[in-house]
């Protein structure tokens, strides 16, 4: 049985639309699957109609959170009611936010003589998707400059690039919460990917926990067994559940769907978590 509780589509930066994701997930043998675009739920209905046999969908999102002193985190959250308007609200800041957002980076690329439009970015960004940094690699690749998203991103895009500009996002105790209010749960995505300069410390998790923190995310492509391994005792201290997913991203990063799983003993307990039953079934 295998679960995969983080994956993107054509609704923020995967390759893949909701409906071809749910199909490569069911053809890979995947029986449990959360969708978790980059801050909304766009997606949820079209994968939601793709849904077949005994596959199961599990509604979620990734949400970009930015801590007081301006470190990148991303929180899963899965199962929550996607009717409580103040986390509506909060992804709807953030979104908004990524586009003037956007037209910085693009600005400082310029002055560098890496010229590229806002215009041309939107026409490599799907229809209702949350726009990214993804899109703009794309626009890269087309116009020749780089090969790939990923040397678009080790060139030009990373956090530590001078031409990273950050957006509107919620500190990552304010999405737990939000989450957790809005009768989901929520697990902290590759807690060491995404802050290779400075490490989350055993405070750092035990602050999120007291805001209602209920998993880590911890088998990832971004982290090495040693990582792993000190995730894992964080987890235990903490009781917090253990997650595996793939982050897939279609052809948009490596990522294979079901690379990495969560057992179905730590789903059950996840699942049982949320203040409702949302999981999606045929
Ligand atoms: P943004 O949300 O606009 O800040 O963009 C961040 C997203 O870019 C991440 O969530 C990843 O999905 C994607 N990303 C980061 N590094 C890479 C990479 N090397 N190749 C492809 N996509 C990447
Ligand atoms: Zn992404
Ligand atoms: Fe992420
Ligand atoms: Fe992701």
């Amino acid at each position: 049985m295998k679960i995969d509780l983080h994956t993107h589509s054509t609704r923020s930066d995967g390759t893949m639309s909701p409906t071809e994701l749910v199909q490569h997930a069911i053809i890979d043998g995947i029986s449990i699957m959360a969708l978790t675009d980059h801050d909304t739920v766009a997606g949820w209905d079209e994968a939601a109609a793709a849904v077949r046999g005994d596959f199961q969908l599990v509604p979620g999102a990734e949400i970009s959170c930015l801590t007081e002193d301006h470190r990148s985190i991303h929180m899963l959250g899965l199962l929550f009611d996607r009717a409580y308007q103040p986390l509506q609200d909060a992804l709807e800041l953030s979104r908004d936010d990524r586009v003037p957002r956007m037209k910085k980076m693009i600005e400082l690329m310029a002055a560098d003589g890496i010229k590229i439009t806002f215009e041309e970015v939107l026409e490599h960004q799907p229809e209702g998707s949350t726009l990214g940094r993804p899109h703009l690699a794309d626009t890269l690749v087309t116009k020749g400059i780089v090969k790939t998203r990923d040397q678009a991103f080790a060139e030009f895009l990373a956090n530590d690039s001078k031409y990273y500009v950050s957006h509107i996002a919620p500190t990552p105790i304010d999405a737990v919460k939000l989450i957790r209010a809005a009768g989901g749960v929520a697990v902290i995505a590759h807690p060491y990917s995404s802050m290779r300069d400075t490490k989350m410390s055993i405070d750092n998790f035990v602050e999120l926990k007291a805001a209602g923190l209920n998993g880590i995310e911890v088998d990832h492509r971004d982290h090495g067994n040693e990582e792993r391994q000190n995730l894992r005792e964080i987890a235990q201290e903490l009781n917090l559940i253990i997650t595996g997913s793939s982050d897939f991203h279609g052809t948009g990063k490596l990522n294979l769907i079901g690379e990495n799983v969560t057992s179905p003993e730590n789903w059950e307990q996840l699942e049982s978590l949320a203040n409702d039953r949302r999981v999606i079934r045929k």
